[in-house]
C-alpha cells in the first residue's frame, strides 16, 4: 500500500496535470487502508479445464466470495465517503460520494453482482435511487472488487502463468486489457497486459495486437511521444484501436495504470483510433 502511495506521488511529480484524478486514486487507498477484507481462494483446481477453454476466472464456478467481500469494501466506501476524510477531493466527486452514502450493505453487494453480470437494468436503477451515475456505481464497484482481489492476487497470477493464458482479455474478469507494460522475467524482457478494471497483470505476446489478435506488424505502428519518454503508443491499424504501454524499468510504476496516462488519450482523441478496457476515460 505505502509503495502504491509513493509511487502515485512519483508518477504526479512528472505529470503535474493528472493531480485530481491521482488525488481520487490516493484518498480510495487511504481509505481502505486500514479496512482489511480478501476473496476467498478454494481451491482453484476443478475450474482449471474451464479455464483452459477461455472463461475467466470470475465466469467460472470457482466462488471466491467475491459479491460479499467487494460489497462490503463498496459499503466501506459509501459510509467514509460521506466524511471530511475527502475534503481534498474534486467538488464533482464529493458529491457522488454523498450520494452514494443513501446505498446499503445489501444493494452494494448486488451492485456488484450486477457488474459482474452486465446487469445493466439493475445498475439503471440503483443510480435513479441514489442520484448518482452508473458510470460511478460501475467504477466504485470495480475500485472494490479490485481491493477485495488485491489478497489473493499473487496466488491468482501465479494459477495464470502456470496455466498459460493467450488472450488479450483479463483471465479474471474478462474486461478488455487497458494498459502494457514490459518486466524483466526469468525468460527475459517480457510484455505484460494490465487490467485497470480488478488490477490483474499477464503476460501476453510480444509482438500482436490484443484486442483483435492481429499479428500482422505491417498493420501495426508504434507512435512515441517526446514529452514522455516512459511510455509509447502502440497502435492497430486493423482493428483501429491503441494500446498505452509503459517502457520505464520500474516495476512499481504508477505509469501502467489506466489514468496515469490518460493526457495520452486526449492526445488520441479525433485520430480514428480508439482505446478498449480503460475504467477512466477522458
Ligand atoms: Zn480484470
Ligand atoms: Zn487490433
Amino acid at each position: 500500500m505505502e509503495n502504491t502511495l509513493k509511487a502515485v506521488e512519483k508518477w504526479v511529480k512528472s505529470h503535474p496535470y493528472l493531480k485530481d484524478i491521482a488525488a481520487l486514486n490516493t484518498a480510495f487507498e487511504k481509505m481502505l487502508e486500514n479496512f482489511n477484507v480478501s476473496a476467498d481462494m478454494p481451491d482453484i483446481k476443478h475450474i482449471k479445464e474451464q479455464f483452459i477453454q477461455g472463461t475467466p476466472l470470475l465466469l467460472t464456478d470457482l466462488d471466491l466470495g467475491i459479491d460479499n467481500k467487494a460489497g462490503a469494501v463498496f459499503y466501506e466506501i459509501c459510509k467514509k465517503g460521506s466524511e471530511s476524510l475527502i475534503a481534498e477531493l474534486p467538488e464533482i466527486m464529493q458529491n457522488v460520494l454523498k450520494d452514494l452514502s443513501k446505498l446499503s450493505e445489501d444493494n452494494c453487494i448486488k451492485i456488484i453482482k450486477a457488474v459482474l453480470e452486465g446487469n445493466d437494468t439493475f445498475l439503471k436503477e440503483m443510480a435513479e435511487k441514489t442520484g448518482a451515475a452508473k458510470e460511478y456505481l460501475e467504477y466504485f464497484a470495480w475500485v472494490s472488487i479490485k481491493k477485495a482481489l488485491s489478497g489473493v492476487k499473487a496466488e491468482i497470477e501465479e494459477f495464470i502463468s502456470e496455466n498459460g493464458w493467450q488472450k488479450g482479455i483479463c483471465p479474471v474478469c474478462g474486461n478488455h486489457a487497458s494498459t502494457a507494460f514490459f518486466k524483466h522475467t526469468k525468460r527475459g524482457r517480457q510484455r505484460f497486459l494490465h487490467c485497470d478494471h480488478c488490477g490483474t497483470e499477464w503476460v501476453y505476446k510480444r509482438i500482436g495486437c490484443p484486442y483483435c489478435d492481429n499479428l500482422d506488424q505491417k498493420k501495426m505502428s508504434i507512435k512515441d511521444s517526446e514529452d514522455e519518454p516512459d511510455m509509447r503508443i502502440d497502435l492497430c491499424h486493423n482493428c483501429n484501436s491503441y494500446l498505452k504501454t509503459y517502457i520505464g524499468e520500474d516495476n512499481n510504476s504508477a505509469g501502467k495504470e489506466g489514468w496515469a496516462s490518460i493526457h495520452l488519450d486526449i492526445l488520441m482523441e479525433d485520430t480514428g483510433f480508439t482505446s478498449k478496457g480503460s475504467l477512466v476515460k477522458p
